[in-house]
């Protein structure tokens, strides 16, 4: 079981039928307008795991008419915040309750390892709605004393109907990171989850109308990027588009925006994130944190430590542990205990992860382990590390998005931030060392929308976060997140003879 070998995929688990592949609009499970379907895609073999109604503008039409009709005159925006929190809690117990099956959507159509969604995806769907719910009721503006004569408030309320389109790498995190602030703020949502990744959202969709979540108000619409994608981030009656993927299609949003109804968006995009190790580090725990804030769900992370810096007199040290670990690394079926990595999720991507290797290669990094694709069906690769990686590679620039990590050697930690920065993303960074001064100088000094210190990686409700530079802008998580599906409107009133 080691890198290079897959592990034998015998079946592992008793993979539950799947239940929903039908669009999710007004409460009622659909075939699309079209009645044309897609394949879910088994990322270790390649596979069809199930068809799923294809979704396209006529579809995101009628899912934005139910989310219009459910905002403008339905419950959801009207009732107390309470109220809206217990269900939102409700649907938290319900996925608790159905985690094993859900978990293994998510494994089955992306790749990701079984006992990880157990442990920490489907765990942070409860979580975010619970934050969220436990916020819902707490949403209040301002007292504004104003000049003489006039005295006002603010309120923050809803802004409307919400469009998410989501990535494939976390497809039940990305999902509640946009559903949770969104429905405990009082809007209604339109949601594409990725084509790659369309099942679990459907499970959630069902869940949500057993927790008693208003017909309209979540509404889940599959589909294909350029079609059903674009057709929320140009809509006329969509309020707000909340988007998680490339920087590319980051731009296309921001455009379809401006270029239709001047809708705010908040953009989540990808990183090239840098992680600098100092001598003075533990070597075993930075090889660790380093190794795992890269090789995490198959580098498919977009906060993955993809540059790792180390400072030169603990460099050497540094390069044979992650060697050794990522050569004891089990790549294999997701839903065998023994692995720890499982396929890339999409084809695609997968390609293009073994061409940045090829590029590395040619561009004279040293490929000092894996580098391969394993076996012959399926998207397994092994994972890799180039070292000697300099700052204007294409593999030092680039997102891979998949298991590859570049090692830097540096000198001086003016020299480590400098280039850490230099780069045209923001979305986190990490250092780790004994030295509170060099942590602090270094964590201010980074911009990135995130800043790990001996640590990686690690998120929490409470945790805004999200991008510098072209890593968009806007935070998910955290009460920032929730802002950010408010407006505030202020009221104003004259006093009439106010000495004051
Ligand atoms: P992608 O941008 O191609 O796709 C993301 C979503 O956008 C999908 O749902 C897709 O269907 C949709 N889409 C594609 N074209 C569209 C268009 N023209 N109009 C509207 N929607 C469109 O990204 P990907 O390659 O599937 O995912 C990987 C990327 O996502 C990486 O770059 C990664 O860094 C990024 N990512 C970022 C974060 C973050 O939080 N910042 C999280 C996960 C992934």
């Amino acid at each position: 079981h080691c890198n290079g070998s897959s592990h034998s995929s015998e079946s592992f688990a008793n993979i539950p039928p799947i239940k929903f592949t039908k669009l999710f609009i007004n409460g009622n499970f659909v075939d699309s307008v079209s009645g044309k379907t897609f394949e879910a895609i088994d990322p270790r073999t390649g596979e069809a795991i199930t068809l799923v109604s294809k979704g396209d503008k006529e579809d995101v039409d009628l899912a934005v008419k139910a989310a219009r009709f459910a905002f403008d005159n339905g419950p959801w925006p009207r009732l107390s915040g309470s109220e809206r929190g217990r269900i939102l809690m409700k649907l938290a117990d319900l996925i608790e309750e159905n985690i094993e099956e859900i978990a293994s959507l998510d494994a089955i159509n992306g790749g990701k390892l079984f006992s990880l969604c157990k442990l920490i995806d489907i765990p942070a769907a409860s979580m975010a709605l619970r934050y969220y719910a436990g916020a819902a009721d707490k949403i209040h503006g301002t007292v504004l004393k104003l000049s003489k004569g006039l005295q006002g408030y603010t309120l923050r309320e809803p802004i409307g109907v919400v469009g998410a389109i989501i990535p494939w790498n976390f497809p039940t995190i990305m999902f509640f990171m946009k559903v949770a602030p969104a429905l405990a703020a009082g809007c209604t949502i339109v949601v594409k989850p990725a084509e790659q990744t369309p099942l679990s959202a459907l499970y959630y969709a069902h869940l949500a109308k057993l927790a008693g979540v208003p017909d309209g108000v979540l509404n889940v619409v599959n589909g294909y990027g350029e079609t059903a994608g674009a057709a929320i981030s140009s809509h006329m009656d969509i309020d707000k588009v909340s988007f998680t993927g490339s920087t590319e299609v980051g731009r296309k949003i921001m455009v379809a925006a401006a270029t239709s109804n001047l809708k705010p968006v908040s953009l989540e995009l990808g990183g090239k994130s840098p992680l600098l190790i100092f001598d003075d580090a533990d070597v075993d725990e930075a090889a660790n944190i380093a190794f795992n804030g890269m090789f995490f769900n198959k580098g498919e992370i977009c906060v993955a430590s993809s540059r790792v810096h180390v400072q030169e007199g603990i460099y050497d040290k540094i390069v044979d542990k992650l060697v050794e670990k990522a050569k004891a690394l089990v790549v294999g079926d997701p839903f065998d205990p023994q692995v720890n990595q499982g396929p890339q999720t999409d084809k695609k991507q997968f390609e293009k992860i073994l061409s940045y290797i090829e590029h590395g290669k040619r561009e004279g990094a040293t490929l000092l382990t894996g580098g391969k694709h394993i076996g012959q069906k399926g998207y397994y690769i092994q994972p890799t590390i180039f070292a000697d990686v300099k700052d204007d590679m294409i593999v030092a620039k680039n997102e891979i998005f998949g298991p590859v990590m570049s090692l830097m050697k540096f000198k001086t930690m003016e020299e480590g931030i400098k280039r850490a920065n230099n780069t045209t993303y923001g979305l986190a960074a990490g250092v780790i060392t004994k030295d509170l001064n060099v942590a602090n100088t270094v964590s201010r000094s980074v911009r990135a929308g995130i800043v790990w210190i001996n640590c990686y990686a690690v998120f929490d409700m409470d945790c805004p976060y999200g991008g510098y530079k072209m890593s968009g802008f806007g935070r998910d998580y955290g009460l920032d997140a929730l802002n950010q599906y408010l407006q505030i409107k202020s009221v104003v009133t004259p006093i009439h003879d106010s000495p004051w």
